[in-house]
């Protein structure tokens, strides 16, 4: 960052006080909010660039600003075994604490101007819309919300209060200091995982495979959030059956076998325009590969494949849950979550019926009074 730079985010820099830094001996301050550990002088933002110095504080510049809302089916998360069939408020902020060069949200991942976050999006304003808009879940997604922390919590604990559960959608590059706070605000999460190679991860993300996996283990055995797994597979990068073979012994051995798998298909974007987008076949290739590792709950996504996105039995194979898309097709489940044929338990987050909010995705205001409008 050179000088006229730093002057300039000094200036700018307005926020509230974040968790997770120390002063270092040689007078930076360093945050430790996730694994890049980002070691910053006064009036420096971190690579999120969200979080900044402001003196000797780190403050959150996001905290009550939002990039939109928008009413979404659970199932598009992706969530198939948490409430299916019923409308979670999503929202993001700006920024990302990754650098993905297939970034599908870069407009809102790489914002750098402060200009597109809505303001006045505070917790109780979000829980209010959420209950207007019947709303089961609040969902943090669009931008990491590991890089917002504070916001999110604040909103999720406002959120529980009011019987309304928490969803994150994240790629779990969260450092272990501050991974029980987050999660412990959190009732399901879809995690990416992105490839099963720390080359991948360095080259395209500039992040690290390790600590996912630690994520993934600390969500699955320290935490009681629902947990499921997204791979979008990009053609040529991380889509050979010996890599997919690898990602799913390791999810079936350290996981276990009910942690439900999306792959889901590449669209060129970004800054990997000039890779095609991943064929049907190659995305139903892995869903053989990793059913025959054992794992039970295994899906394809962004594309059309309502074999490929239905959940069955993993006792008789009956189909429990058709899906086409977003929208829920049948349903085969007991009240209390087991197969009607062979009563089979589906492991997940399930009611007694499924939700009827179908494949509609709603954007919404927060307006002058604060009601929720839903944008026509
Ligand atoms: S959260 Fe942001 S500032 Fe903190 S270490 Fe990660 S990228 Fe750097």
């Amino acid at each position: 960052m050179n000088k006229s730079e730093t002057a300039q985010s000094r200036d700018a820099l307005d926020g509230v006080p974040a968790r997770y830094w120390q002063k270092l001996a040689d007078g930076r301050i360093q945050c430790d909010l996730c694994p890049r550990y980002c070691k910053l002088h006064d009036g420096q933002r971190g690579l999120c660039f969200v979080r900044a110095r402001r003196g000797n504080e780190m403050l959150l510049t996001t905290y009550g600003r939002s990039s939109g809302f928008c009413i979404d089916p659970i199932e598009k998360k992706p969530l198939n075994h948490f409430l299916p069939g019923t409308p979670v408020l999503s929202f993001g902020t700006a920024g990302c604490n990754l650098t993905c060069k297939f970034c599908q949200n870069w407009d809102i991942s790489k914002a750098r101007g402060d200009d597109r976050l809505q303001s006045d999006a505070a917790p109780e304003i979000i829980v209010r819309a959420a209950q207007e808009t019947g709303s089961r879940a609040i969902a943090y997604t669009y931008n990491d919300p590991v890089i917002f922390l504070e916001y999110a919590v604040d909103v999720a604990n406002a959120a529980r209060e009011q019987g309304i559960r928490n969803v994150a959608v994240t790629a779990g590059y969260i450092s272990d200091k501050a991974r029980e706070e987050f999660f412990s605000a959190m009732d399901a999460a879809n995690v990416d995982l992105k490839a099963f190679t720390d080359s991948y991860y360095r080259a395209l993300c500039s992040a690290k495979l390790k600590p996912i996996l630690e994520t993934l283990e600390y969500i699955k055995h320290e935490t009681g959030v629902w947990l499921e797994i997204t791979t979008l597979l990009i053609p040529g990068h991380n889509d050979s059956p010996a890599e997919i073979t690898a990602l799913s012994e390791w999810i079936m051995d350290r996981l276990g076998p009910d942690v439900p798998l999306h792959f889901s298909a590449f669209h060129p974007d970004w800054k990997m325009r000039d890779v095609p987008g991943t064929p049907a076949a190659t995305l139903s290739l892995a869903r053989d590969i990793a059913k025959n590792t054992g794992l039970r709950h295994v899906y394809t996504g962004n594309v059309q494949d309502e074999a490929g996105q239905s959940t069955y039995c993993h006792a008789c194979g009956r189909c429990l849950i058709g899906r086409n898309w977003y929208e829920i097709t049948s349903w085969a489940l007991t009240e209390n979550g087991c197969c009607r044929s062979c009563g089979a338990m589906c492991e997940g987050v399930f009611e007694e019926r499924p939700g009827s909010w179908g494949a509609r995705r709603i954007p919404i205001t927060l307006g002058g009074g604060h009601h929720a409008v839903a944008q026509p």
